[in-house]
């Protein structure tokens, strides 16, 4: 089935630089360029490619957060809580994953990999996550993957996006189909950035559209992005997947904002 074949990488290059370095030079580490020696590879294996200290850098300790949202909640042990907002304000996703806190090297390096459309960036967060969050996400029982759509105009411009990367290497390594189309973003939306929580939620309204002929119906959706600010774009796709007959929608991220 041709929308079951996994996303072609044709449409998410690797820069020339990326591939003039694979191709002549000894590894290096994806975040600080420095060759990958013996001991780095043995640490995080050549598919990472990343150097011991960055990787370190990158695989903090888990903080407690919100089921639905993964925003950081304040730790009381022995409970599990939703935020504030969760309380009061339903997300049509039902629950959210992030492998960590958008800040420091990899606020940098998820900004990195989307100006640079770079490949071995999204192979690199995508195999963390599944690393780190391999058993939560199976534990979640979702049963196919979908990346967050761009608009026709930047798909058109500089390819599927980061999100599609980051969910073709997540099903590669859950072992679930990806469908990287089924999600379109109707027009060019206005920027989310610098608008206010419910003004992001009014500006993704009716901009996602989920194309008929796909077998959703009963299906439990893994929606995949690069970063989750206030849910606002996840939500609208949840909510026209539901409409499709899908029953679950869970998220998973590499970054969550600490607010937001
Ligand atoms: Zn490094
Ligand atoms: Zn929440």
């Amino acid at each position: 089935m041709v929308f079951l074949m996994k996303l072609s990488w044709t449409t998410w290059v690797q820069t020339a630089s990326e591939r003039a370095l694979d191709l002549l030079f000894s590894p290096t580490c994806v975040s600080c360029q420095a060759d990958l020696d013996s001991d780095d590879l043995k640490a995080c294996e050549q598919e990472l490619s990343l150097c011991v200290a960055c990787h370190e850098q990158l695989l903090l300790p888990d903080w407690p957060a919100c089921r639905r949202c993964a925003a950081r909640v304040p730790e009381i042990p022995g409970t599990v809580s939703d935020c504030g907002q969760c309380r009061t304000n339903k997300l049509c996703f039902d629950r959210a994953l992030s492998l960590d806190s958008y800040e420091g090297l990899l606020r940098e390096l998820v900004i990195k990999m989307k100006s640079d459309r770079s490949e071995r960036l999204a192979r690199m967060f995508s195999s963390l996550m599944v690393r780190k969050m391999g058993p939560a996400i199976r534990d979640l029982g979702p049963t196919v993957v979908v990346p967050i759509p761009v608009s026709r105009w930047r798909r058109l411009v500089q390819g599927a996006g980061s999100a599609a990367a980051l969910a073709a290497g997540v099903g590669r390594g859950i072992g679930l189909p990806v469908l990287p189309r089924v999600l379109s973003c109707r027009h060019n939306p206005h920027p989310q950035k610098g608008l206010s929580r419910s003004g992001r939620f009014q500006n993704m309204r009716g901009q996602i559209r989920a194309r008929a002929g796909y077998p959703l119906m009963s299906s439990h959706v893994l929606l995949v992005d690069d970063v989750l600010t206030t849910g606002a774009t996840c939500s609208e796709a949840a909510r026209v997947l539901k409409q499709r007959g899908v029953t679950r929608v869970s998220v998973l991220a590499v970054g969550r904002t600490p607010s937001g």
